[in-house]
């Protein structure tokens, strides 16, 4: 399948001849073809006008016809097959089994979407009927529903290429609500970008759907991603990235005349806190399984355990052993981009130089764009001191921090920034003694998990990935998740209106038989 190096702006291309970027494989650095054209400012505002334009009819679509929209970009991008793996292995260095196993997620993901809006009952209609004899006023008959805010403005993730990128999570959950969606390509997976946006493209044809429900652009700098989250008819967007990436859109977003939401994922280093029973009575298991964690996707999982809080009071020797052993035989493994690698080498590197970190473990240095993983260490009173030590260090290091029991973790998770996970390794009696603990990290965290770790996280309708700032612009939402979908959606309440003008989904006779809150009772 030849690539053009096009955006795809409603069901045209976009023109040649303006800026142009390649990818780099970060493997070898070596530039691939083709060149992709930067699309240019009346392109951008093209794509932003064909989404408004979209927004009406597409919102009126049944759940059914949506379902079946999202349920064909699922199976183009299946029908890609091996062409979409080599160019996503080539464009990021990740290996095929997890290639492969993003492509299943993402079209996973689209089908739970697609389920959930056929289903229909998660627009929480609500109806209370009319009470014309209520003393002393009548009851008006009052109708609610969720609908779609408008166009969203999505950016794909660097280190989800397919699950969080041009059909990933975030398009799927806004194009379930209603809302039409302009991706702005990463400018790391262009390539791969394209090969979907041509898959949705086809989805849109396919189906009759509008043609601006989806635009991709691509623009390498900030210029067109900027533009569209300043575009006035774009009302919400996606993002996963930099902390501070993400709070220039926030900030951008918040400084328009009409503000609009901007769900940012940016910053966590999900604690992982060690209790004294278990580090007694299985510290090695833990190291092994924390070193597995800690080096998944080259430690690029917004879940990456970065920080491990652990009781200074038990036998820490096993769990400390075992994980130098570990990471110093550990393999480098090629990071997404160069950028990546050079922000991640830096980190790292920054927190060894730090007076109070000491190095516990670090592997061979292999060169080129690969990560050396490593143990850092440091004391509890240390790190509450020294907030530089909360950073993010995106990729496969961890700092280990001595606490004086629970009460100090405690301290520690209730004086941090907010995370998406939180983890505790504890036996029953750890647990039963470590309520506080918990109850100070439900406050910081979208997520707790009891003996295991956040990475590999599970795509279903209970999952929450989500966390107070700065883990996510919204503490409130999450982006992984059924749940997702809230964020592009508001409630609209309907006063004594007449049953013909109702939304099929309030109408009396419930045409469509989704489940209803009809006058406090579930139906
Ligand atoms: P990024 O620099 O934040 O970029 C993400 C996307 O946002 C890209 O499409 C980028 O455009 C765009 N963008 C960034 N800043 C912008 C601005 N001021 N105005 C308009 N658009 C903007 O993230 P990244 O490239 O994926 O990785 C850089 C660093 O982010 C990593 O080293 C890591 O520290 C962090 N990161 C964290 C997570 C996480 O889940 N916690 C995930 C990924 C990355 P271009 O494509 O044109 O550059």
């Amino acid at each position: 399948m030849e690539l053009a190096g096009l955006s795809f702006i409603g069901s045209q291309r976009g023109q040649t001849g303006s800026k142009v970027f390649h990818a780099i494989n970060p493997a070898t650095g070596a530039e691939l073809e083709p060149a992709f054209q930067c699309a240019s400012a009346a392109e951008v505002n093209t794509a932003a006008e064909l989404a408004a334009a979209a927004f009406p009819a597409f919102c009126a679509k049944t759940g059914k016809e949506r379902g079946a929209f999202i349920r064909a970009i699922a199976a183009e991008i299946e029908a890609l097959g091996q062409t979409l793996t080599d160019r996503v292995m080539a464009e990021t260095a990740l290996p095929e089994p997890r290639v492969k196993g993003e492509t299943a997620r993402t079209c996973g993901q689209l089908r739970l979407f697609a389920g959930l809006i056929e289903e229909g009952s998660w627009l929480d209609a609500r109806i209370d009927h009319a009470d014309p004899e209520r003393q002393p006023l009548p009851k008006p008959d009052l109708r609610s529903l969720l609908c779609g805010i408008g166009p969203v403005v999505v950016f794909g993730a660097s280190n989800f290429p397919l699950a969080y990128s041009v059909a990933g999570g975030d398009t799927a959950s806004a194009l379930a609500a209603g809302c039409p969606v302009i991706v702005k390509a990463h400018s790391a997976h262009p390539g791969t970008s394209e090969l979907i946006g041509g898959a949705v493209s086809r989805a849109v044809k396919a189906t009759g759907m509008p043609e601006g429900v989806f635009s991709l652009i691509f623009g390498a700098g900030r210029e067109a991603g900027m533009a569209l989250v300043k575009h006035p008819v774009v009302c919400g967007v996606g993002f996963t990235g930099s902390r501070k990436g993400g709070r220039a859109l926030m900030d951008a977003a918040a400084a328009r005349p009409v503000p609009i939401p901007v769900y940012a994922e940016m910053s966590s280093i999900n604690p992982v806190c060690l209790l004294a029973g278990a580090l007694n009575e299985r510290g090695a298991a833990i190291a092994a399984a924390l070193h597995t964690s800690m080096l998944m996707g080259v430690g690029q999982f917004c879940t990456n355990p970065g920080l491990v809080l652990f009781d200074s009071s038990a036998n820490a020797a096993p769990f400390r052993e075992q994980l130098v052993k570990l990471t110093s035989a550990a393999a480098c493994g090629t990071m997404l981009t160069a950028g990546i690698c050079q922000a991640y080498q830096s980190g790292r590197e920054k927190l060894v130089a730090h007076p109070a970190v000491k190095e516990v473990a670090t592997a061979t240095a292999a060169g080129g764009n690969t990560a050396t993983p490593a143990v850092l260490e440091t004391s509890a009173e240390a790190f509450i001191m020294n907030h530089e030590l909360w950073d993010e260090v995106f990729g496969p290091c961890t700092l280990l921090v001595s606490c004086n029991g629970v009460a100090e973790m405690t301290l520690i998770i209730q004086s941090m920034e907010g995370q998406l996970t939180t983890a505790f390794h504890g036996t029953e009696a750890d647990f039963a003694a470590a309520r506080s603990l918990f109850a100070a990290a439900k406050n910081r965290a979208g997520r707790l998990i009891f003996n295991g770790y956040g990475t590999g996280l599970e795509v279903c309708p209970a999952i929450v990935h989500g966390g107070p700032y700065p883990a996510t612009s919204d503490g409130r939402s999450t982006s992984v998740g059924t749940g997702a979908i809230m964020r592009w959606v508001r409630s609209v309440c309907w006063q004594d209106a007449p049953d013909a003008l109702l939304p099929e989904e309030l109408k009396e006779a419930n045409p469509l038989g989704i489940g209803r809150l009809v006058d406090g009772k579930r139906c």
